[in-house]
Parts: C-alpha cells; structure tokens; sequence
C-alpha cells in the first residue's frame, strides 16, 4: 500500500473522563511522520474536535442546541490542529487541514479542487489532516451536505484518491461476531471478504461516550472500499504503533478485502 488512508476517532484522541490523550497523538505523529520516510503517502481523518472542544472550555457535556455544538466543534477543531502542528513538528513533518462537506464530492468543480489539493499537499511532503465542516453540515440527517460521521468520510477520501488502504483505528480490537461490551462471548472476525446484510446484523451502536458512528458506520466505509477494489483495516488505536504491525503485514485486527 503506497497510499494510505489513517481515519482515527474520538476515543482514541480522548479519555473517557474527556482528557486529551496526549500520548496518542504523539504516537500518530510519529508513526505518520516515519510513515512518509518510507515513501508512502498519509492522508489522516481525525475525529476528535468536539471532545478537544469540551477539554478547552471546560466542559463536561455536549450543549444541547445545534449551534452551541458547532461552536464547540469549531473551537476544538483549532485546539486539535495545534496539538497536531506541535507533536508533528517534533519530526519535522509539516500538516494542512482540510474541512469536507459531501457535496464537495457531487459538484465537480469542487470536487476537482478537493482531489487537486490532496495531489498538492502530497506532492509537497505535507501530511493533509481531514475532518467534516461541522459549521457548515449540520443536520445527521441532511444527506447533501453531511458524510454524518467520520468512518464514511474516510472511505470517501480514501476512494477519491485512490487511496489501496484505510486504518480505521478505534477503541476496538476490530469486528466482533457481537458487540463484545455487551456480550461477554463475543470472538473476534480476522477476516472479511464481503460486507452484506449478515455482516450488519452483528454491529450495533458506539459505545464510548463521544464517539458517534459505532460498527454500522465502520461497516459502510468497509464496503465502499471493497467496492472501489480497496482493503479496510480495523484495529485497536490504544497504542497507535499498532500501525507498523499493519504495514509490516502483521495480521492485526479485522482485515476487509
Ligand atoms: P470511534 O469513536 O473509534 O469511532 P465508536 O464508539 O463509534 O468508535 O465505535 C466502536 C464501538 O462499536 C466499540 O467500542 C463497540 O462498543 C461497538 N460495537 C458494536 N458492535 C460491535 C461489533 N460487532 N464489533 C466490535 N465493536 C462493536
């Protein structure tokens, strides 16, 4: 896989108590920046604004009004770059960041524009840093502008540019035949040839107290790559090193393709 898409949610990025986990984004960093060293090209998706957002003003909830959500998302998503910038600096691997709605992709001119982007960025050895534009995709049911998560976002990203592999890190093994919060005998699946209405039977919702996607929505993405002729890789991000093992064709997690 010369080009890589890395899509990380929220826990990962944030304790369950809404501290910022420092010592993951160091590890992405790190594990990005040597990543690039070995030519391969890194688009990173990050959730995590809101929660960052919460962090920095203190607070330990959601607001409940739309707008106050946005407003969290917009102060969290410049708080995460910045932590970002610092960490990745530490390598001296420069980042730019990206705010998508999905109709950037139905309109071709900008649809161009996004693909040319991403082609100038990885051109210049610059790690292009992806989330959703919370402030202008606001409804989860408002399909024209909302991806409604960030797991579809990166398969999305990931197809457009022609991306072999998605990682898909979260605070999950991988796929389970159940979710293994709820059922203790859950067995984890290492391999996933096709996504199909069996596969969806065995995911249900997020269970951490930010995330928003769950398995249905990391089972969207798994499809849409497998569509494109893509893999899918879900794995643990506790330890975001875990991506080496990826890369060295370390069976990890639940491989899609
Ligand atoms: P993230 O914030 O990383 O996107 P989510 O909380 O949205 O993570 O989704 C991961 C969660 O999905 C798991 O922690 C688990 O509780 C839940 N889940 C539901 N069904 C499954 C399944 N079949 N296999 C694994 N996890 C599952």
């Amino acid at each position: 896989a010369k080009r890589v898409v890395i899509k990380v949610g929220t826990s990962t990025l944030v304790y369950p108590d809404g501290a910022i986990n420092l010592r993951a984004i160091d590890q992405l960093a790190f594990v990005i920046s040597s990543m690039r060293h070995h030519h391969r090209e890194v688009v990173l998706v990050s959730s995590g604004a809101i929660g960052v957002g919460l962090n920095y003003m203190g607070l330990k909830q959601r607001p409940k009004a739309i707008p106050d959500q946005q407003a969290i998302a917009a102060i969290g998503q410049a708080e995460l770059l910045s932590i970002y910038k610092e960490r990745f600096a530490i390598y001296e691997q420069k980042i730019g960041q990206l705010l998508l709605t999905r109709d950037i992709f139905v309109y071709p001119k900008s649809h161009q524009n996004v693909l040319n982007t991403f082609e100038a960025l990885l051109a210049q050895d610059v790690v292009p840093i992806v989330n959703e534009n919370d402030t202008v995709a606001v409804d989860e049911l408002d399909h024209e502008t909302k991806f409604g998560d960030n797991d579809q976002l990166s398969a999305i990203v990931a197809t457009n540019i022609d991306a072999d592999l998605l990682i898909m890190l979260s605070d999950i093994d991988g796929f389970y035949d159940g979710n293994p919060h709820t059922d203790a005998k859950a067995k984890l699946l290492p391999h996933i040839a096709t996504v199909d209405a069996q596969t969806y039977a065995l995911a249900g919702g997020s269970g951490s107290r930010f995330g928003t996607g769950g398995m249905v929505t990391k089972l969207k993405a798994a499809e849409r790559m497998l569509k494109a002729d893509g893999q899918m890789i879900l794995a643990n991000g506790a330890d975001p090193a875990v991506i080496f093992q990826i890369l060295a064709g370390e069976p990890v997690g639940t491989l899609f393709g």
